[in-house]
């Protein structure tokens, strides 16, 4: 079957022929019907170098944004997994007897570090090919929703939706300012979170006019990413900052505007690993404010996620590549050319 394949530390991507997976005990075999290029794919084959924080060895296949039919079950599931059926597959993968685990906080394994990959499409093949192998209980019913306008809620829905959920006591009550910086395929659906969960007024910046423009759709006000841009969101707020900022881009300038815009108290959760550092002493932040990350989210939250999509309070704006330009995909998501998400579709319905 063909696959993209991440091949080596810093080697763009090829599209390749593998063996077609088998599912192992407890596992399933999926018909990938969409796979999303996230942005941490680009760190994974540009940046990351062998040892470093993040880094997973090559050769995999890419893809952590999965959703597809079942076509097989492996030895041990349960017939309560439909064959044929749309699933989303939640991707990280931790050890299952740790506590965080055990409460299905797989991202926060606490036996990480000694785990052969971090996720499905992060150390071990994920879903940019025809078909992958998935543990079962990671599956999430879809139901009749299309599964490939439903794979980027895997990550770049259930990423932002982890981030807002921790910052929702921020955001509780009137008059309150929510801060969304990056606004691709998280943070456009970021703002969709923002805007379903909380009455704060959201503010959302990006480089780009026509990310800007898709997030004031969803009714963001926005802000450009010019020298001004701290101001010009403060004087948004009344001079009172915001109450809560996500980063979606975690560069050092994108880090320092989130921290400079912040209301005293108030929480600023950095997503984006660009890797952008931020001084934090007693004279740089307004008093008491939260500096914190968050990475990916739980197997629980992405039902949630799901049930807010087929709410429609989650909308991923989708844009559709066939198996035969799932490297396009990528070059145009490293160009800025990508709006809203890029899913690869591997196999047409
Ligand atoms: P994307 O490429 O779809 O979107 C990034 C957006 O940020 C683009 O619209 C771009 O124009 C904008 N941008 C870039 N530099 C900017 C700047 N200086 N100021 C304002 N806007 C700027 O990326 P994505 O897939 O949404 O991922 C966003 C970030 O989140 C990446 O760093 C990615 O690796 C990371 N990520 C983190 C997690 C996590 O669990 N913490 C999960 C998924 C992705
Ligand atoms: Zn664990």
């Amino acid at each position: 079957m063909r696959a993209v394949v991440f091949e080596d530390y810093k080697q763009f991507p090829s599209l390749t022929e593998v063996p077609k997976p088998e599912p192992g005990p407890g596992e399933v075999l999926l018909r990938v019907a969409g796979a999303g290029a996230c942005h941490s794919d680009i760190s994974v084959y540009r940046v990351f170098e062998e040892g470093q924080p993040g880094a997973q060895k090559p050769p995999f296949v890419l893809g952590h944004e999965n959703a597809g039919w079942v076509e097989a079950l492996g030895p041990g599931v349960s017939e309560r997994v439909e064959v044929g059926a749309a699933y989303l597959v939640y991707g990280p993968i931790g050890c299952w007897h740790c506590r965080q685990c055990a409460q299905g906080v797989e991202t926060y394994c606490e036996n990480a570090a000694s785990l052969p990959y971090l996720a499905v499409g992060l150390g071990r093949d994920g879903g940019m090919a025809e078909y992958m192998t998935v543990p079962a209980r990671h599956l999430v019913p879809l139901g009749d929703a299309d599964p490939v306008a439903a794979a980027p809620l895997a990550d770049a829905g259930l990423t932002p939706y982890h981030a807002i959920k921790e910052a929702l006591p921020y955001l509780a009550g009137g008059g309150r300012y929510a801060l969304a910086i990056g606004l691709g395929g998280l943070g456009l659906i970021g703002v969709q979170i923002l805007r379903a969960l909380t009455g704060a007024t959201v503010i959302a910046t990006d480089v780009k006019e026509d990310a800007r423009a898709r997030a004031e759709a969803e009714g963001a006000i926005t802000v450009g990413a010019g020298e001004d841009q701290v101001e010009k969101i403060r004087a948004l707020t009344g001079g009172h900052g915001v109450d809560a900022a996500f980063d979606f881009v975690g560069a050092a300038p994108t880090v320092s505007a989130a921290a400079a815009s912040m209301a005293q108290g108030g929480r600023c959760t950095i997503v984006g690993i660009a890797g952008g550092t931020h001084e934090f002493s007693f004279f740089t932040n307004p008093y008491e404010t939260h500096m914190t990350n968050t990475y990916w989210g739980s197997v629980a939250e992405l039902w949630e996620v799901v049930e807010m999509y087929k709410a429609g309070q989650i909308r991923p704006d989708v844009e559709r590549f066939a198996m035969d330009d799932a490297l396009e995909a990528y070059r145009k998501l490293e160009a800025g050319e990508v709006n809203g998400r890029a899913v690869v579709t591997p196999n047409p319905s």
